[in-house]
């Protein structure tokens, strides 16, 4: 067994962790009061390749194996969960249907965009009635002549407000849905009918938008099928493959926001002085560190692990998936609220980080499936076997 991080994949994590200190660490708490991260920082993001972390190189982006990406977005969530948002869905779910099962043509016109930033991409498959249950989706796409034709509305798309490509799912068979009757489209944002619908407010994630998308006859060319026609009615099999490394770089940003709140406790607890001795000298704050401390090495080895399971075999890996998300995102939620009890009332107030990494990695347990979901999916794999 070999634990070593390859050194490219240091070079890079150290670049971003550089960064981290030099730029977004000091504009944090702006971009958390203005939600919004000035264009400048996101430049910067796509001058350092920061968009096309996971997209072949053939395409413009870096290529980097699932390991490599994990460790970016572990670096970024040290910080603010919103930088890491900003770069996710054109490396995670506004791409990979795309690199999975997108045509030659497709790729071409599209990858390089979003590689460079140029395009934001995102992920439409949640709507009102259809959130755990994805295959309940509504929105319709009828063939009118060489277009299909699109209506329905999603709700939650995380950068759904800036995006300019949308992967939209929508049912093409009512009576298959997902057993052949769902299907994505690459929807640009010009195409007529495609609107922008309310910008939802949050708990959390300032600086990051989700929205609705609304498709009123929006017309889209019949070359826009994701995969081409013989992907007409295999939508939601495309979107179940894209969430599998989801699942993986979602534990990423739970571990990397952990790993931030350990380090702010230690420091917390050496300065923080009450009945004339720094609290760190009690024991019940020890305690609380070393549970953290604790919990943070088994996140990591599992998420590494997986990770790189995932890049020896090139193919889903779909139980530990779910596993690395379930106990990453809940990992992250005990460390937050560890985080916010060593820092007592300070840990509640918005001066400190800690409140907002409490709130932020709330979401982690819900978003791309909830951790009832993630059961679902470990316990059907280990029935299976
Ligand atoms: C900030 C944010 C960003 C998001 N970004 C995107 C995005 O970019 N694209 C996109 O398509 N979607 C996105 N989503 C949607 C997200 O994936 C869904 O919110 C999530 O899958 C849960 O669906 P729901 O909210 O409809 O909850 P529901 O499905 O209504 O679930 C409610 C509760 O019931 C439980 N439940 C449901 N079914 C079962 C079951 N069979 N067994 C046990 N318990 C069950 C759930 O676990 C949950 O506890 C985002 C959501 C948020 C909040």
């Amino acid at each position: 067994m070999d634990f070593e991080i390859p050194e490219n994949l240091r070079m890079i994590t150290d670049t971003v962790r550089r960064l981290v200190q030099r730029e977004l660490e000091p504009i944090s708490r702006q971009v958390e009061e203005q939600d919004h991260i000035p264009e400048s920082v996101v430049q910067t993001m796509r001058e350092l390749g920061l968009f096309g972390l996971s997209i072949p190189e053939a395409y413009g982006g870096l290529g980097l194996s699932t390991l490599g990406e994990c460790l970016v977005y572990e670096e970024l969530a040290k910080v603010n969960a919103c930088f890491r948002n900003r770069i996710a869905t054109n490396n995670g779910i506004g791409s990979q249907g795309l690199v999975l099962d997108g045509t030659e043509q497709q790729k071409q016109r599209y990858l390089p965009r979003l590689a460079s930033g140029q395009w934001i991409g995102c992920f439409a498959l949640s709507e009102p009635g259809a959130g755990s249950d994805a295959a309940g989706v509504q929105t319709t796409a009828v063939m009118e002549g060489d277009h299909w034709v699109l209506n329905g509305r999603k709700h939650f798309i995380t950068n759904g407000d800036i995006a300019d490509l949308a992967t939209v799912f929508a049912v093409t068979d009512r009576q298959k849905r997902a057993k052949g009757g769902i299907t994505a489209f690459l929807v640009e944002r010009s195409f007529a009918g495609y609107q922008v619908g309310t910008i939802e407010k949050k708990m959390g994630h300032r600086g990051s938008h989700t929205s609705e998308l609304i498709f009123d006859n929006c017309r889209v060319p019949a070359e826009n099928v994701l995969g081409g026609p013989s992907m007409v009615g295999r939508g939601f099999q495309s979107a179940m493959k894209t969430l599998d490394k989801g699942r993986l770089t979602i534990g990423a940003a739970a571990l990397g926001a952990a790993q931030r709140l350990l380090e702010l406790s230690l420091d917390y607890a050496k300065q923080r002085v009450q009945f004339g001795r720094p609290i760190a000298e009690f024991q019940s704050i020890k305690n609380m560190l070393a549970d953290m401390a604790t919990e943070i090495y088994a996140a990591r080895q599992m998420l590494h692990h997986a990770a790189w399971l995932r890049d020896q075999k090139g193919t889903a890996v779909i139980k530990e998936a779910s596993m690395v998300k379930l106990f990453c995102t809940n990992m992250a939620g005990r460390v937050a609220d560890m985080a916010v009890q060593i820092h007592g009332g300070m840990g509640y107030m918005q001066e400190y980080p800690v409140e907002r990494f409490y709130r932020d990695l709330r979401l982690t347990r819900i978003y791309e499936g909830t951790d009832e979901i993630q059961r679902l999916v470990i316990a059907r794999e280990l029935l299976k076997e």
